[in-house]
């Protein structure tokens, strides 16, 4: 078997280069597979290119004779681009993007062969849903769900092979209108935010019609040979790995940060990056993370239902053209222990349609009040709804980052910097019941240039920090590598909806009393500044001292998924989704239980691969070297040879010994738990056990003694391939 493991090494040396194209300038291919606005108005009639237009920018309905010309359109540009089949494209709760492909081609009453595609077609499919999770939302006998266009997020064409496939967006619902995907509830809570920042603004500034949020993710990943993926059942069937010691050169050095990216990495890069381009996503930087194959990239920031697209759109293109130059890339939070994991920082912020990016600090009085304004509710927000935040990021995957000392942890606090820390300490001391010269200085503040300026010094410490105010925007950095970011922002923008939506009214009212504007908003900002400065934190995340100093705060620390996601289901939350209309109760009920079944599913498989490796892949070759031990031992005596000349041999063989037997024993218990925690009906309960019954007993302790065996058997016949291979050749 461990042939296979130098197999894999002796093949490194002839990897496959896969296809690198010439240095096309990316403005020429970007967009070229998008059916852009652009692109809509050449082919396209003025009625249908309106109609479209409206839809994009203002959520207008497409009335079918409209949809008919559009679908036209599409399909004369599609077919020229060589598209034989459409599809929607949704975004089902399992995770990843979901398709069904159906051709135009199609025959007649009379059997004559056409292609086709229609507006109903465009609009409206029925995919089979009852594969899809739902969280019993569909009964089994109306299994039925719809796909519908969102017209919000552009369509476009993709490429795999030679096969090139139409996919249009869409939104899931079920047949009685519940949602079953990440999408409708996104578009639900961008527009809450975006009637309640509307309202907001227009103490400001009254052109405003329209806020959207905006999304600038970064995306970490692994990289590793694909020969080592495919002999390491953990990471095919779980996207970790449950074995393997820590390397002797871990990441001590941090000299793969920022460092020259590996040739055929790069060529990786460099192909998905084209593939990217071609599809709209802007991708912008890519380089080495701290931690040795790992690495990340980051396109400019788009409005957050496009970017959330064109993440989940990513993340598939990366998996399919790794695959091309034979390297696997893992996007598992956690896939080496002792390692850094990985995460998705969403760089998050609003803008209106007047071109105001409402996060970025002011010039003028009238400015900073606004951005102080958007900036301290985001703070109210946070603080109000850390549980329901924290339970958007729940994951299995993401247990191994938040839960473990490792950053961001999962006490939600945030990081503004020192010198808003004083500008929010000032208003806090200073305002009073008139509006008087210091407010007035406050507000002359410069803060759009000594903003940025006051961060450089603290990006250090700040990235410890799971909400960072980054000088324009705020960084949610704790949301999962392998997540779709569309559960982190449903919640972000329903939060701050529901907080500004209050704000107003506090606002108003005092208004009503007599108070003037500016003065009624620096009070409540005052208020809100005096009642959440608990979540403010700058300083080290990571530490003991922080997780003593939270408590004392009271601020949440949930370290495990299934208790996270209770915050999903309290009056509170439910409240929260149902005023801003993003969630109905049974909505958000069923989509609990969805993230406990996943939960559930995952450990579960982990613990499977778990017992099934040590038992075929750690066991057996460990025995062969005990086995060779104890001949030596035995042949050593038979000669004659004294006790000394054969104890370190014996000392050997007890650890080995002792470490078959520990993980035999454990392995057994694993199994028995595994029973028990199955047998468990109710499914919180059981995704509680799965936890605190199964993998915290035992992952970690099967995981020692099989990583102490890796250190003592003879390297040449050990199966798995190791940390420093995976990570160090390529
Ligand atoms: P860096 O932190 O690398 O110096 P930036 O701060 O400009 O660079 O951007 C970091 C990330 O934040 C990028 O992914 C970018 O797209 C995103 N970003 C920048 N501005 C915004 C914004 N207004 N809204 C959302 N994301 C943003
Ligand atoms: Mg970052």
């Amino acid at each position: 078997m461990s042939s296979l493991r130098f197999k894999s090494i002796d093949n490194l040396n002839t990897a496959a280069e896969g296809k690198v194209s010439g240095s096309a300038k990316i403005t020429a291919i970007f967009n070229e597979n998008v059916f852009t606005l652009k692109t809509a108005r050449a082919f396209l009639s003025d009625e249908a290119y309106k109609s479209m237009l409206s839809s994009v920018r203002g959520g207008k309905k497409i009335d079918r004779a409209v949809a008919n010309q559009i679908s036209a359109g599409l399909r004369q540009w599609a077919e020229a681009k060589g598209v034989t089949h459409f599809t929607h494209w949704f975004q089902p709760l399992t995770g990843t993007a979901a398709e069904k492909h159906d051709s135009f081609f199609t025959l007649k009453g009379d059997g004559t062969p056409i292609e086709e595609f229609d507006g109903a077609a465009l609009i409206q499919q029925e995919p089979d849903a009852s594969s899809f999770p739902s969280g019993g939302l569909r009964a089994t006998f109306e299994a039925r769900g719809y796909t519908a266009w969102d017209p919000s997020s552009p369509i476009f064409v993709m490429e795999i092979g030679a096969g090139k496939t139409l996919c249009i967006p869409t939104i899931f619902v079920s047949y009685t209108g519940e949602s079953l995907d990440y999408k409708a509830p996104l578009l639900k809570a961008l527009g809450a935010l975006d009637k309640a920042a509307v309202e907001v603004c227009h103490y400001f500034d009254k052109n405003v019609t329209r806020v959207s949020a905006t999304l600038g993710w970064e995306q970490e990943y692994f990289v590793i040979d694909e020969g080592f993926f495919n002999i390491r059942p953990d990471l095919v069937m779980s996207g970790r790995t449950v074995f393997g010691h820590s390397p002797a050169k871990g990441q001590q050095l941090e000299d793969h940060y920022f460092g020259s990216i590996p040739e055929r990495i790069y060529a990786f890069m460099r192909d998905f990056e084209e593939e990217s381009y071609k599809l709209g996503i802007p991708l912008r930087t890519r380089h080495n993370e701290v931690a040795p194959s790992q690495f990340e990239c980051a396109p400019i920031f788009e409005e957050v239902s496009v970017g959330v697209d064109h993440n989940l759109l990513m993340m598939d293109i990366m998996d399919r053209v790794a695959r091309r130059h034979k390297l696997r890339v893992l996007l598992h939070e956690k896939p080496f222990a002792g390692i850094n994991g990985n995460g998705k920082h969403n760089n998050w912020s609003m803008s209106t349609d007047t071109g105001v990016n409402l996060l970025a600090p002011g010039k003028t009085p009238k400015t900073n009040l606004m951005f102080l304004t958007f900036f301290v509710n985001t703070i109210k927000a946070v603080h109000d709804y850390a549980d329901v935040l924290r339970a958007s990021i729940a994951s299995a995957g993401n247990d191994f980052r938040l839960g473990a000392n490792e950053a961001p942890p999962a006490i939600i606090s945030v990081f503004i910097g020192q010198y808003l820390t004083k500008v929010l300490g000032d208003i806090k001391e200073r305002v009073g019941d008139k509006f008087d010269e210091q407010d007035e200085a406050i507000l002359k503040l410069d803060l759009h240039k000594s903003i940025p300026e006051l961060l450089l010094d603290n990006t250090d410490r700040n990235r410890t920090s799971p909400f960072a105010f980054t000088g324009n925007k705020f960084e949610f950095r704790a949301v999962g590598s392998s997540a779709n970011c569309a559960n982190a922002m449903t919640v972000l923008n329903t939060i701050l909806a529901e907080t500004l939506k209050e704000f107003k009214s506090e606002v108003d009212s005092l208004i009503d009393k007599g108070e003037k504007k500016e003065i009624a908003i620096m009070h409540v900002i005052r208020e809100y500044i005096v009642s959440s400065e608990k979540v403010l934190f700058e300083g080290d995340g990571y530490s003991d001292e922080w997780h003593h100093e939270a408590e004392r705060r009271g601020l949440p620390n949930v370290r495990t998924t299934p208790l996270a996601l209770d915050a999903m289901v309290t009056d509170k939350a439910k409240k929260l989704f149902e005023e801003n209309g993003v969630y109905s109760h049974s909505e958000l009920e069923a989509r609990h239980e969805i993230e406990l079944e996943k939960y559930i599913k995952k450990v579960q498989i982990e613990a499977r691969i778990m017992g099934e490796m040590a038992t075929s892949h750690i066991l057996p070759p460990a025995i062969k070297y005990q086995n060779t031990l104890i001949q030596n031992i035995v042949g050593l005596k038979e000669i004659g040879l004294p006790e000394s000349s054969y104890s370190n041999q014996k000392q050997i063989l007890g650890k080995i010994s002792d470490h078959i037997g520990k993980i035999s024993e454990l392995v057994e218990k694993l199994i028995e738990a595994r029973k028990i925690s199955n047998a468990i009906t109710d499914t919180r309960t059981k995704a509680i056990a799965y936890n605190s019954q199964v993998k915290e007993p035992y992952f970690d302790e099967i995981r020692y003694h099989a990583d102490k065996l890796e250190l003592l058997v003879d390297d040449s016949e050990w199966v798995l391939p190791k940390y420093r291979e995976m990570l160090f050749l390529r």
